[in-house]
C-alpha cells in the first residue's frame, strides 16, 4: 500500500468510483472493492456509482438505471454499510459535471492525449468514440477533487488517472490559491491488476475481457471452478510467481486473496506440486468459498429497490453538500457569479 496518509487519523477522506456497466467482476473485488471496505475504518468514506462515465462508450439506456442498483447491491453484498459511509449516484449530484468543467481550464490537451485507457477504449469502439471518452478522466479528476479527498482505493489501471487528478489540482492550486487537496492513490502490493485468465496480457474487465476469462462476483460455483480450470496458463510446472509465468502469477494471488494469506504462503504450500491441475482446481473452489457470502447477501439485498433508492438519494444530499461548497470556491475564485465580495 501507498501509506502516506494512514497516520492522518479519523478525518482521513477516502473517496473512490465505480461503474455500473454490467456485472462486477472478481479483478473489481480484488482491486477496489474489498478496500472500500476496508476504508470505512479508516476514515470517512464516499463511494460513487458513475454512471455519467458509463455513458461515454455504446450503452443501453433502458439498462443502466437497473445497472446502478445490481452494482450498489453488490457494493452493500460485499460489506459497505450506509450508515457509516456516503454511497450515492454521480448523476444525482450536478455539481460533478460543473467542476469538470471548471477544471478543463486547468487541464492540458496534450495530459489527455497521454491517457492509456482512451487508446485501449477508443479502439474497443468501432463505430463511435464520444468526446465524453476523451474527457473521462477530467470528470474523474471532478470527482475526487469535489470531496476535498485524501485517498482513492483504486486498481493499477487507473494510476495514471490518479496522477493527472494530482496535476490538475496542484495546477489549478498554484493558479487560483488553495482549493483542492492533492489526493493519493491506494493501490495494494498483491491484487492490484487481477489478469483475465485466458489472456494474460489483458487486465480482467467489465466491457473488454473474454467471457471465460471474466470471473463475475455473482457467478454460480460451478461458472467458477470451470473458469479457474481452464484458465491459461504455461507449459511449465512451477507454481512459483514469475516473469514468465503471468498466468500462475496471477492464479497465485487470487488464491493468496480468497483465502486471506501471502502470496509466498500459496507457493510455499503448493512447492511440491507436480503440475497445474490440482492447484487450478483448488483456486476454483477458495474462489467459489470467497464469494458465496457476498452472492447470498446479494440476492437478499437486490430485490427492495425502493430500499436502495433511499440509501442512494441519501448519499446524494450528503455528498452534495460537500461538492457544493468546493464547486462555491473554486467558482469564485476563478472569477465567476457574482463574487463572495458582493454577496
Ligand atoms: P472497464 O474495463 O470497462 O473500465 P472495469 O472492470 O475497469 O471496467 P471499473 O468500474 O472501471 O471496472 O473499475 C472499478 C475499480 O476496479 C477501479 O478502481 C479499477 O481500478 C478496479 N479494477 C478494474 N479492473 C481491475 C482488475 N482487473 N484488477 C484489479 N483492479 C481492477
Ligand atoms: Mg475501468
Amino acid at each position: 500500500m501507498s501509506d502516506a496518509a494512514t497516520s492522518a487519523g479519523a478525518n482521513l477522506r477516502i473517496f473512490s468510483g465505480i461503474q455500473p456497466t454490467g456485472a462486477k467482476h472478481l479483478g473489481n473485488l480484488i482491486g477496489a472493492i474489498r478496500h472500500y471496505v476496508e476504508g470505512q475504518d479508516r476514515g470517512d468514506a464516499i463511494y460513487c456509482l458513475v454512471d455519467l462515465h458509463a455513458i461515454t462508450v455504446a450503452y443501453d439506456p433502458n439498462e443502466l438505471r437497473r445497472q446502478v442498483h445490481d452494482t450498489s447491491a453488490i457494493l452493500l453484498a460485499a460489506g459497505l454499510d450506509p450508515q457509516r459511509i456516503i454511497l450515492f449516484r454521480q448523476s444525482d449530484v450536478s455539481e460533478h459535471a460543473t467542476l469538470c468543467w471548471l477544471l478543463a481550464s486547468a487541464t492540458s490537451y496534450g495530459e489527455l492525449n497521454r491517457m492509456t485507457q482512451f487508446k485501449e477504449k477508443s479502439e474497443q469502439q468501432k463505430a463511435f468514440v464520444s468526446a465524453g471518452l476523451f474527457f473521462y478522466p477530467v470528470l474523474q479528476a471532478a470527482d475526487i477533487l469535489a470531496y476535498q479527498t485524501d485517498e482513492v482505493p483504486v486498481g493499477e489501471d487507473q494510476k495514471q488517472h490518479i496522477e493527472l487528478a494530482r496535476n490538475v489540482a496542484e495546477r489549478f492550486n498554484a493558479r487560483y490559491g488553495e482549493v483542492f487537496t492533492v489526493p493519493n492513490h491506494r493501490i495494494s502490493e498483491v491484487g492490484a491488476r487481477i489478469l483475465d485468465l485466458q489472456d494474460a496480457d489483458k487486465k480482467m474487465s467489465t466491457t473488454g475481457g473474454s467471457h471465460l476469462g471474466t470471473v463475475y462476483i455473482l457467478d454460480p460455483p460451478d461458472a467458477i471452478a470451470r473458469k479457474f480450470k481452464s484458465a491459461v496458463t504455461d507449459s511449465g510446472r512451477e507454481i512459483v510467481r514469475a516473469h514468465d509465468k503471468r498466468g500462475i502469477a496471477n492464479l497465485i494471488e487470487i488464491m493468496a486473496v480468497a483465502q486471506g494469506i501471502r502470496p509466498e504462503d500459496v507457493e510455499r504450500e503448493y512447492a511440491n506440486e507436480p503440475g497445474y491441475a490440482r492447484f487450478k482446481e483448488d483456486v476454483g473452489a477458495a474462489v467459489a468459498d470467497y464469494l458465496r457470502p457476498i452472492s447470498e447477501r446479494y440476492e437478499a439485498i437486490r430485490p427492495d429497490t425502493s430500499q436502495l433508492e433511499a440509501i442512494l438519494a441519501e448519499g446524494a444530499g450528503k455528498a452534495r453538500a460537500i461538492a457544493a461548497k468546493t464547486v462555491g470556491t473554486a467558482a469564485d475564485r476563478m472569477g465567476l457569479g457574482p463574487g463572495s465580495g458582493s454577496r
